[in-house]
């Protein structure tokens, strides 16, 4: 993890309007040549700085259009300002405003990790294999598929990234998260014995057993979406049978199983916003967003959490007022901090596999009954 330099003490003493004034007051003297993105998970009180807000893919649809600006402040993750760089011409500056804002998934496949795992599955067997990676994982992942002929996904996109790489190849290794391969691979028909589990430091599976599959699924996990559970789901059903369930594909098989719908944070905001009056919702995904659902529909539709209220991205959290007044000050003072590059080498493999994905965008759900 990258580490954070402390901020001056005057940040941990200003109340939150005179951060929210000065905020503002620097927007307005960077105008153009500055450009907020915010992800759909950040808190509310530095979503409202954010000139754009979506999720990951939507992001990077965003922050490849900005032409014209010269600094973007990403109030996401580091894989997040990752993509924004590899996505944004040289002239562009991204910045991260607290560089320990990462994500534990991300860092559950490193490239060591990951290009052990290759000759090893390349050994085995002679089929094509064509890599896959979540866009939440680090840059030098998506070089790696990038430069294997496999392309990056979103939770938006990946069973047309799917049906993509099964045209291009004969088995897919999907990284890094097992939960969105497993789901999606499911909902397009394939059946779970299709898939093996694949985890750098513990494998129980045969070579025959990797030649058989048709999906190499990392193990990694979100550990937001982790925390909801199939209980969760039969705990609506049997309180309140006519709340429908909604969750994201980051949740585990048998929630998805469970719920009447499962898509991407766009996806999620869709059905809601478009819900009639009166419905009744149970959300799986992150806190932040599903309070302002709640607070969007207040006295319209009754949406809830689904399961106990502890799914919050604590890195994403990071992301707070003091730490992007901060940032926005040393900009003002000529000073870029917390800028993230992407290396030449990395980025330009890295493109390969954003672009492949940015050519199929098509938002679906994963699964809908
Ligand atoms: S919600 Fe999960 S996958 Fe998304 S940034 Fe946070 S830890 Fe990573």
């Amino acid at each position: 993890m990258l580490t954070q330099v402390p901020l001056p003490e005057k940040y941990h003493t200003l109340s939150l309007e005179q951060m929210a004034e000065r905020i503002g007051a620097h927007k307005r003297a960077f105008g153009d040549r500055l450009v907020i993105l915010g992800h759909h998970y950040q808190r509310d009180d530095v979503i409202r700085f954010a000139d754009f807000t979506g999720d990951s893919l939507k992001l990077s649809q965003l922050a490849a259009r900005q032409k014209n600006a010269e600094f973007v402040v990403f109030c996401g993750v580091h894989f997040m300002a990752e993509s924004a760089d590899i996505l944004t011409d040289d002239s562009v500056q991204v910045i991260l405003p607290d560089l320990t804002a990462g994500c534990s998934m991300a860092d559950m496949a490193t490239l060591e990790q990951v290009e052990e795992a290759w000759a090893y599955l390349t050994d085995v067997t002679d089929e094509k294999i064509i890599p896959i990676t979540y866009v939440n994982s680090a840059a030098s992942i998506k070089a790696f598929c990038g430069r294997h002929d496999g392309a990056c996904c979103t939770s938006s996109n990946a069973r047309r990234i799917l049906e993509y790489a099964l045209d291009q190849g004969d088995k897919v290794l999907f990284l890094p998260d097992q939960h969105l391969g497993r789901n999606t691979a499911y909902a397009m028909g394939w059946p779970l014995e299709s898939m093996i589990l694949y985890g750098p430091d513990d494998n129980d599976f045969s070579d025959e057993q990797i030649r058989q599959a048709k999906f190499i699924l990392w193990k990694g996990f979100c550990s937001v979406h982790q925390y909801f559970t199939p209980e969760d789901c039969a705990q609506v059903r049997r309180t309140d049978p006519d709340r429908k369930i909604i969750v994201h594909p980051e949740c585990c098989w048998e929630v998805v199983q469970k719920a009447d719908l499962a898509g991407s944070t766009e996806y999620i905001i869709k059905v809601i916003t478009e819900a009639p009056d009166g419905s009744r919702w149970a959300v799986g995904t992150e806190i932040n967003l599903v309070h302002r659902l709640i607070e969007q529909n207040l006295g319209r539709k009754d949406i809830r959490l689904l399961g106990k209220p502890q799914c919050l991205c604590t890195t994403m959290f990071r992301i707070d007022l003091p730490h992007l007044l901060w940032c926005l000050d040393e900009l003002a003072a000529g000073r870029v901090v917390n800028r993230i590059t992407v290396d030449p080498a990395t980025r330009r493999d890295a493109l390969l596999a954003l672009e492949r994905m940015l050519e199929h965008v098509h938002a679906e759900p994963v699964s809908s009954k």
